[in-house]
């Protein structure tokens, strides 16, 4: 292992024997498990630089084992999935991420620990598209011939087509792939933050976050980008336990009200939608509520497939996406299953339920992290 990082941004993947066994060693162990509640118990002692040190360290050791595991993962996808372009491209930025780090001298310094975390950073960047390219890849594969596609796309129920496909869930597979990429990029975000404190923030973890005031904002994203879209936007009402405080991710929940808001706010007409707070003793809930006329009970089945979209013209804004990195409207299908993926993150959940003609109602439920011992996934 060189002690600079020159060679490792040259590295695109795994590229002799030599480095397939090495991704095939990390991948065979276990992840770590870290709780929330540890993080920012951690966190808090981070300007002690032995901490911090110690932090780095964990990372650098658990990380690989991370990436390792989904590259694996990719490599054994049923039905050429792994060898469409898109997919590729995501598994040789995981191995490459991989050697990244391995390739990077253990941070037993502060001045290697800085340039460690350096290498998270760009780390984080490199791997900010990844959702946007995967949708490319379900794509390449849902406009192929063939059962699978025409099972993805709803054409054909599972009854219907033969036994190693009707097996595989492709939509299974990617809660675990995105909830895998959540837990790292809340690990490497929380360690490059505690480089950058924020008042009221240990890490990206805000001690007192507001649910409605984030909600607020995302009302406000949300609204412009229906603007742009349509036109016009409705209105939101908030109402409940607007007070109500817990140490979370604002970031996570911007994410899930921002595409849920989006998705209550195609309806033609404007009817306004609510969002309701509400407290209990180990949890919270929140429901948004609309009027847009609700989701079919066939799309109801579809709907966390990453493939069910009524928005229609996915692949020109796939490319938008991809290349643009600017939010859009609709389009991705991966709206709905990852604001699920974020509640679940940290023991929450996400529950649709909708009556087709009225409309739909999304209910968010969240631990309140400092109770609660949730690892990170
Ligand atoms: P996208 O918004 O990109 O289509 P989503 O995962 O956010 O992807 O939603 C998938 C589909 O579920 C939408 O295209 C729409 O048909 C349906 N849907 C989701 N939320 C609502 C809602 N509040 N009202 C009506 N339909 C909805
Ligand atoms: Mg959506």
């Amino acid at each position: 292992m060189g002690n600079t990082c020159k060679r490792c941004f040259s590295v695109e993947g795994a590229e002799t024997e030599e480095d397939e066994h090495e991704i095939l060693f990390f991948s065979l162990r276990h992840a770590a498990t870290v709780t929330l509640k540890e993080m920012h118990q951690f966190g808090a002692q981070a300007n002690n630089k032995r901490a911090l040190l110690l932090a780095a360290q964990f990372l650098h050791e658990e990380l690989p084992i991370r990436l390792a595991r989904r590259v694996r993962e990719l490599k054994k996808l049923p039905f050429g999935l792994g060898e469409t372009a898109a997919m590729t491209q995501v598994r040789k930025l995981y191995e490459k991420s991989f050697f990244q780090i391995r390739r990077t001298p253990t941070p037993k310094t502060l001045e290697i620990e800085e340039n460690f975390t350096q290498v998270l950073d760009r780390m984080m960047s490199e791997h900010n598209n990844v959702q946007a390219t995967v949708a490319r890849g379900l794509q390449e594969l849902l406009t192929r011939e063939g059962d699978f596609a025409m099972h993805q796309r709803g054409i054909i129920s599972r009854e219907h087509i033969p036994g190693s496909i009707a097996s595989f869930d492709f939509g299974q597979f990617l809660d675990r792939f995105y909830l895998s990429r959540v837990g790292m990029r809340v690990l490497v975000g929380q360690h490059i933050m505690l480089h950058h404190p924020q008042d009221g923030f240990i890490g990206i973890i805000q001690t007192e976050c507001q649910p409605a005031f984030v909600c607020s904002h995302a009302i406000q994203d949300a609204q412009h980008i229906c603007q742009l879209s349509y036109g016009v936007a409705p209105n939101v009402q908030m109402e409940g336990s607007i007070d109500m405080k817990l140490p979370y991710i604002p970031e996570h929940l911007h994410y899930i009200f921002f595409e849920l808001l989006k998705n209550s706010m195609r309806a033609d007409e404007l009817p306004p939608v609510s969002v309701v707070f509400a407290e209990g003793d180990e949890d919270i809930a929140i429901k948004i509520s609309d009027k847009g006329g609700g989701i079919s009970r066939s799309g109801m089945e579809r709907l966390w497939t990453y493939s069910f979209t009524t928005a229609g013209k996915t692949r020109e804004k796939l490319h938008q996406l991809e290349h643009d990195d600017k939010p859009v409207m609709a389009g991705f299908a991966h709206g709905l299953p990852l604001s699920r993926i974020h509640a679940r993150a940290f023991g929450g959940d996400l529950q649709v339920m909708s009556m087709q003609g009225h409309g739909t109602d999304v209910y968010i439920y969240l631990w309140k992290l400092g109770d609660r011992e949730v690892s990170v996934p």
